[in-house]
């Protein structure tokens, strides 16, 4: 399914805030205000083809507020990209950012390709123009725009919009964080790749330990061998899939593209990993079924449904045959305003994007402020942590005249490094942000999203009257 003529993701999104801010009482124009999108800058460029040939490409940077700067959001790569999209995209990100207490505003970019159309060469010449064109219009800067990776861009794009906004702006000591989600050799940071899947997992695993909410649905509380099926394998899909996985629950389906794969006793993710790299596909995988038409597979019997792939799969079309019991919002706007009403009428729970999904934004906040710093997390106080450990564990042994093995030693005396201080960081995070609209969603008597809305727009009104541009 893909988005039809009549979808307008911005609206969409639009339709959500209003729905929440019927719970708040704002000053008359500041839900206009945060609504709209502050700048869209929609643009065209050529580059030369690999057979000498030019071609003209769509592109946007949409920053969609500015209550807080810099703003904040992936580039898309994809043939369906629009400009209502990406003005969808910018304003979920704002949303996201208020929600987990990132301080930046929402923003977006998208490129109008498909990039298996394109030579490895030919993506790097997309990428650097479409940067040059950012700068030109100072739509990049740590200061004020800071893009990261979407669907179709990886660390790999963000190291040639690094390079390329470094070579027009030398002297910019902070040049370095005008771009996250960069490889690690390139000031990036640990766990960002990983990020958006890890707090997929997290936000998921915290709504199945709240026994209250999984009695409603009908489910015994805890992820341990919950029935899930994830749509995208990609990034953010098949690392939602591999912690989920870990965690003990069982990954039945996963839908892409050319088809799905299922397997009622679950499948590895790793392992279906590395079928895709060895064949190309997920299809034909030793020991688990394969599924010609993968949009079905989200109509199939499971405890958690995760979309994962684009927006604008769950629909009036396709919703009154979901028998899941959760629908966790992996991608960004995977369930239509229309079908979300028909799911809460099922009494299923859906798990909102602009939560589930933000473990992303939140570790590129990490990989910008470690770029300002210059200093990696971790890199000053590790040693002496583990020197403190060490004396408390010598201090133990000798009072309780017990000594510790050489592993428990090891264990105890460790100093947390970038990768805990990153998942540490990530994890109250999405723990806290669950707390926050469970919480609101009981005392308004009203769903997750809209209560996750809710609390996103009353940060953001608040920062906007705490600035005085409204009373
Ligand atoms: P990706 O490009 O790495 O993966 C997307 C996957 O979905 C690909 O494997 C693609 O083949 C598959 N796919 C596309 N259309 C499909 C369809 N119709 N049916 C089945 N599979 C399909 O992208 P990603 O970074 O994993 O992003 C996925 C979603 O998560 C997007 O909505 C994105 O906006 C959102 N998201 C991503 C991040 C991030 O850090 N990458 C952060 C927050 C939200």
């Amino acid at each position: 399914m893909t988005p039809g003529s009549d979808y307008n993701m911005f609206e969409e999104v639009s339709a959500y805030l209003d729905k929440a801010a019927g719970f708040s009482e704002l000053p008359e124009g500041l839900l206009e205000q945060i609504k709209q999108c502050n700048n869209i800058f929609q643009f065209n460029f050529p580059i030369k083809r690999d057979d000498g040939t030019y071609l003209v490409i769509e592109a946007y940077r949409v920053q969609h507020s500015h209550h807080k700067l810099p703003t904040k959001g992936g580039i898309r790569y994809s043939d369906l990209v629009a400009k209502h999209e990406v003005m969808g995209l910018a304003s979920l990100m704002s949303y996201k950012c208020a929600l987990v207490d990132v301080p930046f505003g929402g923003a977006k970019g998208g490129v109008n390709i498909n990039t298996k159309d394109f030579s490895l060469h030919e993506l790097e010449r997309i990428t650097r123009r479409y940067t040059v064109e950012l700068i030109k219009k100072n739509f990049i800067d740590p200061a004020l725009d800071v893009p990261a990776p979407d669907m179709g861009t990886g660390a790999r794009e963000m190291a040639w919009i690094a390079d390329t906004y470094l070579t027009f702006n030398p002297n910019n000591i902070n040049g370095i964080g005008c771009v996250t989600g960069k490889p690690l050799s390139l000031s990036g940071i640990r766990g960002r790749k990983e990020a958006t899947g890890r707090g997929v997992y997290i936000g998921i695993r915290e709504l199945a330990e709240d026994a209250e909410m999984m009695k409603k649905v009908g489910l015994n509380a805890g992820l341990k061998d919950k029935k899930i099926i994830v749509q995208g394998f990609g990034n953010v899909g098949f690392h939602s899939a591999l912690y989920l996985h870990q965690a003990g629950a069982k990954i039945i389906g996963i839908a892409e593209y050319e088809g799905g794969l299922y397997n009622e006793e679950g499948l590895d993710p790793g392992q279906v990993l590395k079928h895709r790299t060895d064949t190309g596909s997920i299809l034909d995988m030793p020991g688990a079924k394969s599924v010609p038409n993968s949009i079905e597979m989200l109509e199939y019997e499971c405890d958690v449904l995760v979309p994962a792939a684009l927006e604008n799969q769950i629909t009036s079309h396709n919703a009154a045959n979901i028998k899941a019991k959760i629908v966790a919002e992996a991608a960004n706007g995977p369930v239509t305003k229309d079908a979300e009403h028909i799911l809460l009428e099922k009494n299923i729970i859906i798990i909102p994007d602009i939560y589930l999904n933000a473990g992303g934004v939140t570790v590129s906040y990490f990989e910008w402020l470690k770029n300002l710093s210059r200093v990696s997390f971790g890199k000053i106080e590790k040693r002496y942590e583990m020197l403190n450990n060490r004396r408390i564990v010598e201090a133990i042994e000798k009072a309780s005249n017990h000594n510790f093995t050489t592993e428990d030693k090891q264990g105890l005396e460790v100093g947390a490094d970038e990768q805990d201080l990153v998942n540490s960081g990530l994890e109250e995070t999405m723990v806290r942000a669950y707390r926050n609209i469970r919480d609101t969603s009981q005392t308004k008597n009203t769903d997750l999203r809209t209560a996750a809305f809710i609390v996103a727009l009353e940060k953001i009104a608040a920062s906007y009257i705490n600035q005085g541009i409204f009373p």
